[in-house]
């Protein structure tokens, strides 16, 4: 089953964003790729979704990816880990879900907002050795065939500012922001680590050994005490999510990012001008669903939320957004050079810039885009930024 037939093409990896599980995380497939999945799958494609924490850094989701494949315990680094204090090692799987991965069994691989830059990092931790095992593998960047990220925030988001993340000074979080209740919430349910709760929604952190059944009780509320005062375990340094989302580490990323003149980069670019394109943004589901619901009611916005779940959330995030993103884009022009009118040069898909979806730019732009495919739907289009030499 594993190991790929003659002529069998090769196997599509996808995926999350921030906040999705992912694939069969709690025997549920995470939904949205339930359409594409079956698409790919009727053209002979075999179509693997991984786990990966949905509020990890974009590192550490890498390395599970890698493992979550390949099989093995995860292994984050020890450097690394020493740097952003948490364990070195992770969960182990006993069986990858695709062991015969390799530069002659490569694989295309698709992610979604976040999720996209996380198919990025995870081909440069490949073609930088960083897994790489003497004696029995050496990775390279070939053994990715293709990357193609969906409304990925390529530039990083003027989004996660709205939600707390200080544009001046990340990665530090606003008090009493959304992020900050975020990061409390997550910080409290590693310390709780009850099973049934973790059904609803699993941050899957526990390399950060916040759990009572490791720090102990007082240890444990002490660490969720200095979350709610801004001195988070996690959300105070760089190794996690809101932080990879931000500008700053775009900025980083697309420095230390090589693309390989061997692979296929593709960007589908959402930029629906109307709200009810929204609609259409795939986060209506499994243990996203959940969390979404929380937030849209935190958010408090408007009657008659059920039903129009997946409209609202998106509604009250670009309702959020959009009386802040002046101040954003300029602090970030201050900051890192990126004038402030570009965010709004392109449209958006309700919360994220079309800037960003098209190809890392920021501080440089890569190469031209070889070509912008428009499709039938008015607001996608496709841009294939780096192609492999005829
Ligand atoms: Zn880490």
């Amino acid at each position: 089953m594993d190991e790929p037939q003659a002529g069998q093409k090769p196997v599509v990896v996808a995926i999350g964003g921030f906040l999705c599980g992912g694939g069969d995380l709690n025997g549920r497939v995470y939904s949205f790729w339930r359409i594409p999945s079956a698409a790919l799958e009727g053209q002979g494609f075999r179509v693997v979704t991984v786990s990966p924490s949905p509020v990890g850094s974009l590192h550490d989701r890498a390395c599970e990816i890698f493992y979550e494949l390949k099989g093995g315990t995860v292994c984050y680094g020890q450097e690394h880990s020493r740097a952003h204090g948490h364990a070195c090692h992770g969960e182990t799987y006993d069986v990858g879900l695709f062991s015969a991965w390799g530069k002659d069994n490569p694989v295309h691989v698709i992610g979604h907002s976040y999720g996209g830059q996380t198919a990025r990092v995870l081909q440069h931790l490949l073609a930088t050795g960083f897994f790489s095992k003497p004696g029995e593998y050496q990775t390279s960047a070939a053994w990715v065939r293709s990357v193609t990220t969906c409304n990925s925030p390529l530039n990083g988001s003027l989004l996660v500012y709205s939600l707390g993340e200080r544009a001046d000074t990340a990665p530090e979080v606003r008090l009493v922001s959304h992020g900050h209740l975020l990061s409390v919430a997550i910080h409290a349910l590693e310390l709780l680590d009850w099973p049934l709760l973790k059904r609803f929604f699993d941050p899957r952190l526990s390399h950060f050994e916040l759990s009572w059944r490791r720090r102990g009780w007082r240890q444990g509320l002490k660490d969720v005490a200095l979350a709610v005062v801004g001195k988070s375990a996690i959300y105070s340094q760089p190794d996690n999510a809101a932080f990879d989302m931000t500008v700053q580490s775009a900025h980083r990323l697309n420095q230390e990012i090589q693309t390989n003149p061997h692979t296929f980069y593709f960007s589908l670019v959402g930029t629906g001008p109307k709200e009810e394109d929204l609609l259409v943004t795939p986060t209506d589901t499994g243990q996203t669903k959940w969390v979404f619901r929380v937030w849209a009611r935190l958010l408090s916005l408007g009657p008659g939320w059920k039903g129009l779940k997946t409209k609202l959330v998106y509604s009250a995030l670009k309702r959020l957004h959009s009386w802040q993103v002046g101040a954003h884009a300029s602090a970030i022009e201050s900051r890192l050079g990126v004038a402030a009118d570009s965010w709004s040069s392109a449209g958006d898909d309700g919360v994220l810039e079309g800037y960003t979806q098209s190809h890392p730019r920021v501080p440089e732009e890569c190469e031209a885009p070889v070509r912008a495919i428009r499709s039938s739907c008015a607001s996608h289009s496709t841009t294939v930024h780096r192609a492999p030499p005829a």
